[in-house]
């Protein structure tokens, strides 16, 4: 404590705008890579905020690029800010940044898909799951193609409490694709309701916290391949925070899950029953469609977006116990099916063909 009884805050000595920076090491964003960089610091602290109190927090930053977000997160007073970043371009321009904030930046050249924080922080900030979240963040803008399939990667480890979240109920604030950002908070019986809802809400308290414009983002980001066609070409950026929960609102393995909630969302406009149905081998669809929604209180004529999370547990408790019966269930995939009985269909028709000769 400083003598003046008040505490002592660390900031960044002045140093290049984040423009200068780019130029001064040459950091023009590569396309193909789906770099778009934020430059207003308004901005990346008002992310940062978003974030919580990161007073003495451990932090790690997903995809710093020229520095925008950390900048704003060493300015938090942060105890140790970690970043990955798989570019090597950007390394020179963080190391700067280190110099201004001597012992707090540690800068790994690497990839966040693939990196293993569970060793990277001190074992004492450790709490135990049912305790107030510990003082570890998860802090990131990336592309969007890379922050899709990580947050799936991610809610995995909230469900088995290991990689980032073997310090605990470790909160994340990541930005995605506003429509994306729209899906993962998406309430029972939205529009944007969809398979990412219900993998994120059943293991986590989901908020989408702020958009953020796309013309605040140099180049503007561009559309992901999925919502191609669509009549707007503007792209915003939704900033989403997840905060694990203590009790996961469905007590089933993860893949478990994901497999009902896949084959739910099979059909997006159709009934229920449809996407369902396909849990199941052909032979046996329709009865064993009508015995899973039967015991599980499921109204078959619902749409998949009116299934609230309620539903899916009991889904999911009932699926477990037919695989449970019957061990071959769990690994019954109808593409496959689907996929031999083509085969077998050209097959017959293949020595039809023949036997005409
Ligand atoms: N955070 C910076 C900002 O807000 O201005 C940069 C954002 S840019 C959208 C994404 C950054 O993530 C780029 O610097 C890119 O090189 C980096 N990146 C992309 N994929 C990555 C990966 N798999 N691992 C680590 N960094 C990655």
């Amino acid at each position: 404590m400083a003598a003046s009884g008040k505490l002592s805050t660390f900031r960044l000595p002045p140093l290049p705008t984040i423009r200068e920076i780019i130029k001064l090491f040459r950091l023009q964003a590569v396309k193909q890579l789906s770099q778009n960089f934020l430059l207003d610091l308004r901005l990346t602290d008002k992310i940062v905020r978003k974030a919580g109190n990161l007073t003495d927090a451990y932090v790690y930053e997903v995809g710093p690029g020229p520095g925008g977000i950390t900048r704003s997160i060493l300015n938090a007073n942060v105890a140790e800010l970690l970043v990955v970043e798989k570019d090597t371009r950007f390394i020179p321009g963080l190391q700067m940044l280190s110099d201004a904030a001597p012992g707090k930046l540690r800068i790994v050249h690497g990839d966040v898909l693939t990196f293993k924080l569970e060793k990277a922080f001190p074992e004492s900030l450790k709490r135990h799951w049912e305790d107030d979240p510990p003082n570890v963040h998860i802090i990131g803008n990336l592309p969007f193609s890379v922050s899709t399939p990580l947050i799936v990667k991610w809610l995995e480890h909230v469900s088995c409490r290991d990689g980032p979240f073997v310090y605990g109920r470790t909160p994340m604030t990541l930005t995605f694709q506003k429509e994306v950002a729209e899906r993962l908070a998406a309430t029972t019986g939205s529009k944007q309701r969809s398979r990412l809802s219900i993998m994120a809400q059943y293991l986590c308290h989901v908020e989408h916290v702020f958009t953020i414009p796309g013309r605040a983002f140099v180049p503007k980001p561009e559309l992901q391949p999925e919502f191609r066609g669509r009549e707007t070409l503007l792209v915003d950026v939704g900033v989403v925070r997840f905060t694990p929960l203590i009790q996961p609102r469905i007590e089933q393995p993860f893949k478990l899950v994901e497999k009902v909630v896949q084959n739910a969302f099979q059909f997006r406009r159709k009934y229920c029953y449809r996407g369902l149905g396909m849990l199941f081998p052909e032979a046996q669809r329709l009865e064993s469609t009508e015995r899973l929604l039967h015991l599980a209180d499921v109204e078959p004529t619902l749409r998949p977006r009116q299934l609230s999370i309620a539903h899916f547990r009991s889904l999911c408790d009932i699926y477990r116990r037919m695989c449970d019966g019957d061990p071959q269930l769990f690994a019954y995939d109808f593409r496959e099916e689907l996929r031999q009985s083509k085969h077998k269909c050209r097959h017959e028709e293949d020595r039809g063909e023949s036997g005409d000769l």
